[in-house]
């Protein structure tokens, strides 16, 4: 059987030309492509393929001579139009396995691969420049925007540092505008590191620095709102660290600080912790091992995938309630790798979730044999005022019913409240959410009147959020 112009209706609109011919020669397929650039209409079909490639094919008697190797290889060949003018193609041509005697040919205009290449080419120049000049735009103006907010910010902390004298509404304006300016600050921040890391212009700098102090700064940015929270937090280092190690104290501290946010924001019960462990060691360098780990909303397995992309966050409810811009992770994960580290994430829808990642820093002679080599040490481990308490107590804080549970409870009530009669409904929401939490597993009447509550709350009826809270005082 012989294939003919009506059975390859799947390569009709190819791009590339197709032609299919006997072995006598005769064309019998032709598919559009082919009949565009040959300059053919419908009598393409019934040619001898010596018409199209007169170096390649010859008449005979019999059909055709040719010295062109059938295969896989594609082969550079001259192509004929109707009138007799040419171009150069790269022409596979097959001996059908399946039609024995007949020959299927696919042919590319070369002049137009490397004009669609050097197209290709243009187009990828042109959004490189387009991403540099956008990146370097964005980097500029968030520079920008930081000198007015600065300012902003700096007056207000000087009016602040004098309230006497002021009204508590001024002050209560003042301390607003002083945490936006705060927020702001770490938005802009944000984007301009983000746009230097994507732009590649971003440069560590790493030098000595005292690592147990750079871990207690980053600790007590954040240990006040921990507390606050009710929360319990552990910091445990490992005595093999030495005191002073080589690298970027910033950037190291930022990464922590991130995670930490991350913790504190998404926790509501239980515990925080971190960890840094040094894992390796090769000549003057160190691997050094952090952990974050928190018991919070945690994050699903889908939604973990997607994390470290820029601007991601997990769902459009949680950013709304918690804020944030989506891009401290994939800016954690930017500088991690520029450390020589990688991050990972390990997490439990309602269980917590652990952030971890290895980094590279360097270490001097001097300190080279400090205080690791001095034999086994125990690691020394940090807890915060609030958490002499052992590691039971907070699990059994989420056990409804238990001493610990019922504890929290009146604490975590009383704050809000105490936020619900100062109009800070945005804290109390907070508060809210931990006794949703520690409420889980409570008898269903109960879980009634903290249903009501959170939307007394939520609609901000100051009557209904008393009496709720009445009502859920007496039951405790
Ligand atoms: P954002 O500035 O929005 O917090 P991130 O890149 O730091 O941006 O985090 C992205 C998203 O990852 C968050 O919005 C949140 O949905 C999720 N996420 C990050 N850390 C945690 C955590 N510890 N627990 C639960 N979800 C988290």
């Amino acid at each position: 059987m012989e294939l003919g112009e009506n059975d390859l209706f799947p390569i009709d609109n190819a791009l590339e030309m197709i032609l299919v011919f006997d072995r006598k020669g005769v064309i019998s397929y032709a598919n559009d492509a082919a009949k565009k650039k040959l300059e053919y209409e419908n009598d393409l079909c019934g040619r001898h393929v010596k018409d199209v490639f007169p170096n390649t094919f010859q008449a005979t008697e019999d059909g055709f001579a040719t010295e062109y190797p059938f295969g896989n290889e594609p082969q550079n060949l001259v192509a004929y139009r109707k009138n007799l003018t040419c171009f150069p193609v790269e022409a596979k041509i097959v001996s059908s396995v399946s039609h024995a005697g007949t020959y299927i040919c696919m042919a590319n205009d070369i002049l137009e691969k490397e004009f669609l290449s050097r197209e290709i080419e243009q187009v990828r120049q042109e959004a490189q420049q387009a991403l540099k000049v956008k990146s370097e735009f964005v980097a500029n103006v968030t520079h920008e925007l930081r000198t007015p907010v600065n300012g902003i910010l700096g007056n207000v902390k000087e009016l602040l540092d004098d309230v006497e004298g002021m009204d508590a509404r001024t002050v209560k304006s003042l301390r607003l505008v002083e945490r936006c300016c705060g927020d702001m600050h770490k938005i802009i921040n944000n984007v301009l590191d983000f746009s230097k890391l994507e732009a590649g212009k971003f440069t560590l700098e790493p030098r000595r620095f005292h690592f147990r102090n750079m871990l207690d700064y980053v600790k007590a940015k954040h240990i006040s709102k921990i507390t606050e929270k009710g929360l319990g937090f552990f910091m445990t280092v490992s005595p093999q660290i030495p005191e002073y190690v080589i690298g970027d104290e910033l950037r190291i501290g930022q990464i922590l600080d991130n995670f930490l946010s991350n913790a504190l924001k998404f926790t509501a019960v239980g515990k925080i912790t971190l960890e840094a462990l040094r894992t390796a060691r090769v000549n003057d360098k160190l691997e050094l091992f952090f952990m974050v780990s928190d018991s919070g909303i945690g994050i699903d397995k889908a939604d973990r995938d997607k994390l470290f992309q820029s601007f991601s966050q997990v769902d459009a409810s949680i950013s709304r309630k918690f804020g944030g811009t989506g891009l401290g992770l994939n800016i954690c994960k930017q500088l991690v790798e520029l450390m020589g580290g990688r991050v990972e994430v390990e997490s439990e829808k309602n269980k917590g979730s652990t952030f971890s990642f290895s980094i590279w820093v360097g270490i001097s002679e001097e300190d080279s044999d400090t205080p690791s080599q001095q034999g086994e040490m125990k690691p020394t481990v940090f807890t915060t005022a609030a958490m002499d308490e052992d590691e039971e107590r907070f699990a059994n804080i989420r056990k409804y019913g238990t001493a610990e549970n019922k504890e929290n409870l009146k604490k975590n009530l009383s704050k809000l409240i105490l936020c619900v009669e100062m109009e800070n409904w945005e804290k109390a929401e907070m508060f809210m959410e931990t006794i949703r939490q520690l409420t889980e597993e409570a008898p269903q009447e109960v879980k009634r009147v903290v249903l009501r509550l959170k939307m007394a709350i939520q609609k901000e009826n100051y009557d209904k959020v008393t009496a709720g809270y009445e009502e859920l005082n007496k039951i405790l």
